[in-house]
């Protein structure tokens, strides 16, 4: 029986293009392994399959009974929902470490850098095994997109490095460049439907018993959302009370700008200004220099809730 690489719900460039680059590493080792999927993709991760002629992992959302790695999260919120019933073999991840546990050893590779397609990239380092080309491209990508292009302040040397690397190996000569392209294919939000844009790039968290729930659309210019703004807002309040949520918060990201717009529907009122020093007016505020939700948002949060 194969074993299988899966990211986390509602995935992400790093989730998918992470579940191809290992799969192929630990099948190259000799142990068979397949990249999977939770959801459906995004256009950003769409663009990048196609760019390097790659099909989508196979939708996959139970794994009772069965081995697997999880890639890119290490939270129970945001695994397979029957994840107590299968066998986690591995967790490569960048995020704080999540209340994933297991009954039996496992390997982990988890290191504070901008995207697990960087930590991959040391795996294969490690096993001295080379990186196809069309695998190169894809991490490559994952990594200008977790990174912003190297904008967030999740960005690390080792990530820089490995994207040099990577690109290199890809036969890509200005990195910088797809990633604009790929954040031009994210900046297309005319015409989605609210709710899918609400839930685009969202992760539910367990603050100290209290679920909260949160959105980010990185755009190239916030001016984009003038018209949907007030839909936007509405939906993420409707969310909270179908969820049962304590709090929905959505961030409107602008790359150029580097800051977010922070919507919030939350029970606690005055959320936004014990989290991050500013109140908000009309459940908006602007939050400059703030890119990363892991780094800047979430951090700040979870102490609130303590
Ligand atoms: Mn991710
Ligand atoms: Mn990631």
């Amino acid at each position: 029986m194969p074993n299988y690489v899966v990211g986390h719900k509602i995935p992400d460039s790093d989730s998918i293009c992470s579940a191809i680059a290992l799969s192929y590493l630990k099948t190259t080792l000799g142990e068979e392994t397949i990249p999977a999927r939770l959801g459906e993709l995004t256009p950003e991760t769409l663009f990048i399959l196609e760019k390097f002629g790659f099909e989508q992992p196979e939708l996959k959302t139970s794994y009772a009974g069965e081995s697997l790695y999880i890639v890119d999260h290490s939270e129970r919120t945001q695994a397979p929902d029957d994840i107590d019933d299968a066998t986690i073999l591995g967790i490569i991840d960048h995020h704080k470490l999540g209340d994933i546990t297991t009954s039996t050893p496992l390997e982990i590779w988890v290191r504070p850098v901008g995207c697990t397609n960087t930590i991959i990239k040391m795996m294969y380092d490690f096993h001295n095994v080379e990186i196809p080309k069309d695998i190169a491209g894809a991490m490559m990508c994952a990594i200008l997109s977790d990174t912003v292009i190297f904008k967030s302040p999740t960005c690390t040397t080792a990530d820089i490095k490995c994207v040099e690397a990577l690109a290199e190996i890809a036969g890509i000569e200005n990195p910088a460049e797809l990633g604009m392209d790929m954040f031009k294919v994210k900046s297309a939000v005319e015409g989605t439907p609210v709710r899918d844009l609400v839930l685009r790039d969202f992760k539910d968290f367990n603050m100290n018993g209290n679920l909260v729930g949160i959105g980010q659309l990185e755009v190239i210019d916030l001016a984009i959302f003038d018209e949907m703004k007030a839909d936007l807002a509405a939906d993420i309040a409707k969310l909270k009370t179908e969820g049962d949520r304590h709090t929905v918060l959505l961030l409107l990201t602008d790359i150029m700008k580097e800051g977010s717009e922070l919507l919030v529907v939350s029970d606690n009122d005055n959320l936004s200004l014990d989290a991050f020093g500013k109140a908000t007016t009309d459940g908006k505020v602007w939050l400059d220099g703030v890119l990363s939700r892991k780094k800047q948002v979430v951090p700040p949060l979870q102490d609130v809730f303590a």
